[in-house]
C-alpha cells in the first residue's frame, strides 16, 4: 500500500521517530542537527485515524537546553511536558472532524557534547563545559480517532501562543493521496488548503 510505503520511508530517512516513553524521563538518543526556533510535524491520516508526531528544540518549548537546575526550570520542563500531552489545545482541527485523542506521550531527548563534537567533527578539550553543545528535544507522540478526517482542510496552531521561542513548525502531511509539506509560522499559525 502506498501508505505504508510513505511511512516505511520516512522511518528510513529518520524524520519520524516514536517516542515510547510515557514519563517524563529523559532519553539519550541519536538527535539529529535541529535549528533553534524549528519544528517538525508529521501528521499521518490513515482512514479515520489520525497520528502526530511533534518535534520541537528546547529552545523553543522551555527556552534553554541545559539540564534544569532551579526550581522555576523544572517546573517549565514539566508544565511544558504536560501541555504537549494535550495535543487539542496546541494543534486545533475543525470541529466537524470530530477528532479525539486516544494517546499523547511526551518526552525530552537529549544530546549531549561529546555527540555533538563528533558530528560537528571538531575537537574539544577537557576544560569545555558540560553544558557547550548540549541540545534538546521536545517530542510528543499522538494518535487520534475522528468521525470525519475529510472534513480536516485547515489546522490552527496555537502551540505558536504557548511556545513563545518557536518560529516556525514544518508540517508533513501524509495520506492516502501521498505526502505534502508545509511550513506555519509564528506570522501565519494556520494551515489552510489541505
Ligand atoms: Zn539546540
Amino acid at each position: 500500500m502506498r501508505l505504508h510505503h510513505h511511512v516505511r520511508t520516512l522511518f528510513a530517512a529518520g524524520m519520524l521517530i516514536v517516542v515510547s516513553a510515557v514519563h517524563a524521563e529523559e532519553e539519550r538518543r541519536e538527535l539529529g542537527p535541529h535549528v533553534h526556533g524549528h519544528g517538525t510535524l508529521v501528521i499521518v491520516v490513515e482512514d479515520n485515524n489520525l497520528q502526530m508526531e511533534l518535534s520541537a528544540p528546547g529552545m523553543d518549548i522551555v527556552g534553554f537546553e541545559y539540564e534544569p537546575e532551579t526550581a522555576r526550570e523544572r517546573k517549565a520542563v514539566e508544565d511544558a511536558l504536560a501541555d504537549l500531552k494535550e495535543p487539542l489545545k496546541l494543534i486545533t482541527l475543525p470541529e466537524s472532524a470530530g477528532c479525539t485523542v486516544t494517546s499523547a506521550d511526551a518526552s525530552i531527548a537529549v544530546k549531549d557534547h561529546e555527540d555533538h563534537d563528533e558530528a560537528a567533527g571538531a575537537e574539544k578539550t577537557a576544560e569545555t563545559d558540560e553544558k557547550e553543545g548540549r541540545h534538546t528535544e521536545f517530542r510528543a507522540s499522538y494518535a487520534l480517532a475522528c468521525a470525519d478526517t475529510a472534513s480536516i482542510t485547515s489546522i490552527y496552531f496555537p502551540f505558536f501562543n504557548r511556545f513563545s521561542g518557536s518560529e516556525m513548525l514544518a508540517v508533513t502531511t501524509i495520506t492516502d493521496n501521498g505526502q505534502s509539506s508545509y511550513e506555519v509560522t509564528r506570522e501565519v499559525r494556520r494551515l489552510e488548503e489541505m
